[in-house]
């Protein structure tokens, strides 16, 4: 069966002497990984079409439950090559997009993960604050996938609360904190930017004035939030010298 939809490329690794497996997240199926035939010979065009960051209309044959389906079309609809050229964006790009394929299931869902990193590539190419876009990114692939960290209020009672406990991945108040488990004090700028991005579309982050202070202090909230939550407790391997590596492997 012949199924049509927009994918974008976020992981391709070789297979064989010039076949490529690419997991591409769609607007329809969700996180898919297709097999592509022959993508790898010089100057092919399909090659081109499965670049990382590609966003494409493409057709993939193969049963509903087909374990790898056949990639038999990709149509460029926006290549997004000025991220991959930006080496310092791209590696940050690549640690989004590596937090993409840890926490989205494979098949599920789709349309609200794929529209969030089109946006965010969007915005991205046409300038602006990148660090923003992606923790704006990380932000809502968290809520999307059930692990985003509880603020503002006791993840236990829903008093008001200010200490986040890593380990619990939310703020207890102080009748419910656990004895002994090391916590951070939030302060509430940073909570109140924190329920903004949860509420706000992603148009509305340009004009949002907040002092980097501020976006590093929730930037590093969440970053450690994802290295605890995600990395440790669904895989031990860390998360930067990961994206290094594979980002090392898309510069070969
Ligand atoms: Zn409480």
């Amino acid at each position: 069966m012949l199924h049509r939809t927009e994918g974008i490329v976020l992981h391709s690794s070789p297979y064989g002497e010039a076949d490529l497996i690419v997991t591409s997240l769609t607007r329809d199926f969700g996180l898919i990984r297709l097999f592509a035939k022959s993508p790898r010979k010089v100057g092919s065009r399909f090659g081109s079409s499965l670049e990382p960051l590609t966003h494409a209309r493409i057709a993939f044959f193969g049963k509903e439950q087909s374990r790898l389906p056949r990639l038999t079309q990709a149509d460029i609809l926006r290549p997004f090559q000025s991220l991959r050229e930006r080496i310092s964006l791209f590696l940050q790009i690549s640690e989004a997009v590596e937090l993409t394929l840890r926490v989205l299931p494979e098949r599920t869902g789709g349309g609200k993960a794929f529209g969030l990193l089109l946006s965010t590539l969007r915005q991205l190419e046409e300038g602006g604050p990148g660090e923003t876009y992606l923790l704006y990114y990380k932000i809502h692939l968290l809520r999307l996938s059930g692990f985003a960290p509880k603020l503002g209020r006791c993840g236990r009672c829903g008093r008001r609360a200010e200490r986040f406990f890593l380990r619990e991945g939310t703020v207890l108040c102080r009748r419910c904190e656990p004895e002994g488990l090391d916590h951070s004090p939030i302060e509430p700028r940073t909570e109140r930017i924190y329920s903004y991005f949860l509420r706000a579309r992603p148009s509305g982050i340009p004009r949002l004035k907040v002092p980097p202070e501020i976006i590093r202090g929730l930037a590093e909230l969440i970053n450690a939030h994802i290295n605890y939550t995600v990395v440790e407790r669904l895989n031990s391997r860390s998360f930067p010298q990961l994206v290094e590596k594979e980002a090392g492997k898309e510069a070969l």
